[in-house]
């Protein structure tokens, strides 16, 4: 199926038959990716009187329960309430069908800090989309931005970073994305923060949150993280439409399948052929 989409003035169209999935596939039973030390995702054959949730032990189907933390087990996405005394859940502020997002390949600095996403290298990306795409939309404010950090090993797939000072972002460049207007951040670093972090300041900066405290009234309640996704080096960078899939989680944060279809600007009908 075909979209034509106009977005600042501009037509486009998707394909959505070109979808892709930027999740990491959750495997209960083998390698996960895993963040601060949280307890794996584990996935265990519920039993009850003569039931066994286990076709291959005799049971008549395969029921398992389920124990996860979204924060640490892999792609998740997060909204105001990870810091918020009002529980506010992210099933409500997901409600975007599709929205546009624009994807950036950043490469990662070495500072005596750590190693860093910083507002130069997210710059950079965004001038290279401006040049090598007619994308000529941007600082436009885009619904989404998607960070793929570089290098993109796929190893992001399965690295316990929990103990490892995994790459963060700078304040600079969280409080240019802030200051973009992005709702919707996803990244494929384990956190927009510093490991140690305990203030979570670059959660505060995006969200609009003080440096300290737990009242949700001065906070960008329509915005969400998502951290842990994982970009194939086959999209290139650009012009996306995102389809943010959460379970109904009542909760701060839960799993999430962003979806991402790529857009491209339409010709339009009397714009001269320039290969005659
Ligand atoms: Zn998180």
């Amino acid at each position: 199926m075909t979209i034509q989409l106009t977005h600042n003035g501009v037509l486009y169209a998707a394909d959505t038959d070109r979808v892709e999935d930027c999740s990491i596939p959750l495997r209960f039973g083998g390698p996960q990716p895993n963040a601060f030390h949280l307890p794996r995702a584990e996935a265990v054959v519920a039993r009850g009187g003569d039931f066994v949730g286990d076709t291959r032990q005799g049971g008549s189907c395969n029921c398992e329960t389920v124990q996860i933390n979204p924060h640490g087990n892999g792609t998740h996405t997060e909204c105001i309430g990870h810091l918020t005394n009002d529980r506010i859940d992210v099933r409500s502020v997901v409600r975007d069908a599709l929205f546009p997002a624009v994807l950036l390949s950043v490469e990662l600095s070495k500072t005596e800090n750590g190693v860093v996403v910083t507002a130069a290298a997210l710059q950079r990306a965004i001038d290279r989309v401006r040049e090598q795409t007619d994308f000529d939309v941007w600082p436009e404010r885009f619904t989404g931005m998607i960070v793929r950090t570089l290098p993109n090993a796929s190893t992001k797939n399965e690295r316990t970073w929990s103990g490892s000072e995994p790459p963060f972002m700078e304040a600079d460049a969280v409080r240019f994305v802030a200051e973009c207007g992005v709702r919707h951040l996803l990244v494929d670093i384990p956190s927009l923060d510093r490991e140690d972090d305990d203030m979570l300041r670059a959660h505060r900066t995006f969200w609009g949150l003080p440096a300290e405290g737990h009242e949700s009234s001065h906070g960008y309640a329509d915005r969400t993280i998502t951290e842990m996704i994982f970009v194939d080096d086959e999209l290139s960078d650009g012009f996306y439409l995102v389809n943010l899939q959460i379970p109904p989680f009542v909760l701060d944060a839960a799993p999430s399948r962003p979806m991402i279809i790529p857009v491209e600007r339409m010709e339009s009908a009397e714009s001269p052929n320039p290969t005659t």
